[in-house]
């Protein structure tokens, strides 16, 4: 059994070799202070209970944490276990102690193992959160490392509890603050309960090949180190195996058994400069096999907790592959101090000789100076200020950004919570829905069927994207006749404010071109996104206003009796693109099509109509289809074209032909056609009532030229006594 004089001794001595001086008084009292409080107590060994925080302190002391922190160790679990009190420890041992002491009690308190996996980055964040003084969690790490050293005494199910809880919330944590040797014995640690057999497997190989392991690594080591030194480069180099927990999980992801698994040794290789890293790396790569695809620059882009040096895999003539992990100083005291180290450098104090480095020293220093309270409160974890942890009654845990409310709570929860959100009620207490949530508050949400649903104030109130998104959504549809209103007003005013008439919104030819181009379907649905906040009225406006614009001024010219601009000719404007043997004004491609009522042929006066969805449709200028394009309600619509002369494209027209009726009629017209060298696609003749017939061709030509001497061709065959343009 462990005993009170063991641990004391070991504690004091761990106490004086980092704080040279330390006053031991001030221990010794807090020594006796929990003891007399823990006096009933005992460990599950039966051991006292004291040894415990004694175990912690002595581990806090090692970390090389401050006076405070030793004392709060030591009394870390009086609040929970004992009788004692926050006033009573403030009292005696002063206010940051009490507060570093009340910090460990509430992360005790809250419960972090019965949660699920999804859970667990949330969880790690809260801890971090909820201990607004680094050293709480550092109190707390050092607290479950000495109750995983001690888990042989616990039953068989608290031990799997706590190991798991150990890997989801102690590891994770301690890699993040950048302990890697507290992390590997967490790892470890658990390991040995979690998965004893595999375990005992690894650590008995291990044993067994110990000899063979440090003669394979004095080797390595030596070779290293006699290139490095005859190079003239300033190095300290070892070897280690690496820790239980990574070689298991090199087996479990490989799929070997140990006797398979070679990659277990690492060696550091820690020198000065930077640039040394890399000359280090050249000659390692010179010495030995690289293992391709295995080298790592974590100096160039270190790890999030700021961990920073060169990784390579090699072989060396035994063919047994080893890791290389080369560093600067700096960057082997980041890797050692982790967070506390990232702490100094966001302070600015970078460079100096290697004790410079140690954060712990440097808070001891400072607690000589008159500014140590301003020095301590820097050292506060401000790693999540910009999210709160709150939980649900049932400890579900949700995070939202800081300066959320009830509001947003509910709509985190579930929008329907949000909508018939009535009342809120935070720790057990009725709460204001613009209330402030603070970390660790227990938030409740009073819904009623008979709720209004959200108002409008609260998108003004709600801090989370989200709760505004779903309040919104709410708008737009359950307020649907209300938005429209709400979104009508405010497009006519803006719509006022830029001196335009709301009349055009309704004239049958633009207003739909208008709901167009707001990709709409109609304007009560645009008015009702305005409602809701789907988009503005000055955007809505902005969409528009050059085509509104444009509309009034052809209205203008027709009023002034202009020509319309749809058959003015301006030779500059027309160099454009052809389409199809078209040019259309101001569209460099869009789809063409002729239209079929008056097939038009190069030579043709033509013009433009724009289609819904169909492109531009040519009319020749005189179709009876494209006499109205003068109209206010049509003039956006018709554009000007020309026919692009160069193509010496066919085109399809069409001619009927009023002839008496005579034998022999069909023959000469089809020899006249053929003579020509027409191309003829179609050719019909039906008999009208009163002896008169009625032909109709259908063929190709090339321009207006030579339809008009086909046509003149035709009228030159007897009976035929006219022709008209047809229909294709
Ligand atoms: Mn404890």
């Amino acid at each position: 059994m462990e005993t009170f004089e063991q641990h004391y001794a070991a504690m004091c001595a761990a106490i004086q070799e980092h704080m040279p001086g330390a006053d031991m008084d001030l221990v010794n009292k807090a020594v006796d202070y929990a003891s007399a409080k823990h006096q009933l107590q005992k460990r599950k060994d039966g051991s006292p209970y004291i040894i415990h925080p004694l175990a912690v302190a002595q581990i806090v002391a090692e970390m090389g944490l401050d006076m405070d922190a030793i004392l709060a160790a030591l009394m870390h679990d009086c609040i929970e276990d004992t009788d004692a009190s926050h006033e009573d420890i403030e009292k005696l041992f002063g206010r940051t102690v009490a507060e570093l002491v009340e910090g460990v009690t509430k992360l005790t308190r809250a419960n972090f193992s019965s949660s699920e996996q999804a859970q667990m980055e949330n969880l790690r964040k809260m801890f971090m959160a909820m201990s607004k003084d680094i050293r709480v969690v550092l109190i707390k790490i050092a607290d479950r490392l000495h109750n995983m050293r001690t888990m042989q005494y616990q039953t068989p199910a608290k031990q799997i509890l706590k190991c798991r809880e150990t890997m989801d919330i102690y590891a994770p944590l301690a890699h993040r603050l950048g302990m890697q040797k507290i992390k590997w014995e967490l790892e470890d640690t658990s390991l040995r309960y979690l998965a004893p057999v595999e375990y005992g497997e690894i650590m008995s190989y291990l044993q067994a090949h110990k000899e063979q392991d440090e003669a394979f690594m004095r080797t390595i080591q030596g070779k290293i180190t006699e290139r490095l030194t005859a190079m003239g480069i300033r190095n300290t180099t070892y070897g280690r195996i690496k820790h239980v927990y990574s070689i298991y999980r090199k087996m479990q992801a490989q799929d070997k058994t140990i006797d398979e698994l070679y990659d277990i040794y690492a060696f550091r290789v820690i020198v000065d400069t930077i640039p040394d890293c890399y000359n280090v790396l050249g000659h390692i790569h010179d010495l030995f096999n690289l293992v391709p695809g295995r080298f790592k620059d974590y100096i160039s882009t270190p790890k999030p907790n700021m961990y920073q040096s060169l990784h390579t895999t090699v072989i060396g003539s035994q063919g047994i592959p080893f890791e290389v992990q080369i560093r600067t100083w700096d960057m082997h005291e980041t890797a050692e101090y982790g967070i506390a180290a990232h702490w100094k450098y966001k302070q600015g104090t970078g460079g100096g000789t290697e004790k410079d480095f140690e954060w712990v020293r440097r808070l001891l220093e400072s607690q000589q100076d008159s500014d140590a309270e301003e020095y301590v409160q820097s050292l506060k974890i401000d790693m999540f200020n910009d999210e709160v942890f709150v939980f649900t009654p049932k400890g579900r845990i949700v995070s939202l950004p800081s300066g959320s409310t009830p509001i947003d709570f509910a709509y985190a929860i579930h929008s329907g919570v949000g909508n018939s959100m009535v009342g809120a009620k935070v720790n057990n207490r009725i709460s204001n829905i613009d209330a402030t949530l603070k970390n660790g508050d227990i938030v409740e949400i009073l819904t009623s069927k008979s709720a209004k649903g959200p108002s409008r104030d609260w998108l003004n109130i709600c801090k989370s994207n989200q709760a505004r998104t779903k309040i919104k959504q709410w708008f737009k549809k359950e307020k649907r006749e209300e938005n429209i209103i709400h979104g009508r007003s405010s497009f006519e005013s803006e719509m006022r404010r830029s001196g335009l008439p709301l009349s055009i919104t309704v004239e049958p030819e633009i207003g739909p071109q208008l709901l167009k181009k707001l990709s709409f379907e109609s304007w009560e649905d645009m008015y009702a996104a305005i409602g809701y906040g789907g988009l503005t009225a000055i955007k809505a406006v902005g969409r528009i206003r050059d085509d509104i614009n444009k509309a009034l001024k052809v209205q203008a010219n027709e009023k002034m009796n202009l020509p319309h601009p749809c058959l003015e000719s301006d030779p500059n404007k027309l160099n454009r693109h052809a389409i199809n043997g078209v040019i259309v004004e101001d569209i460099d491609s869009c789809m063409i099509k002729f239209a079929k009522c008056c097939a038009p042929v190069p030579g043709d006066p033509i013009v433009g109509f724009v289609t819904k969805g169909f492109g531009v449709s040519i009319h020749r200028a005189d179709c009876p289809n494209a006499q109205h394009r003068g109209e206010p309600h049509q003039a956006a619509r018709w554009v000007r074209v020309r026919w692009a002369v160069q193509e010496e494209q066919p085109f399809d027209t069409t001619l009927e032909l009023d002839c008496l009726t005579r034998d022999g009629l069909l023959l000469d017209i089809a020899t006249v056609l053929s003579a020509a060298h027409v191309r003829l696609k179609e050719l019909n003749g039906r008999d009208l009532p009163d002896g008169r017939s009625v032909f109709t061709v259908r063929f190709e030509v090339k321009n207006v030229a030579e339809l008009e001497s086909i046509r003149n061709k035709l009228l030159n065959i007897r009976d035929i006594t006219g022709t008209r343009r047809g229909q294709n």
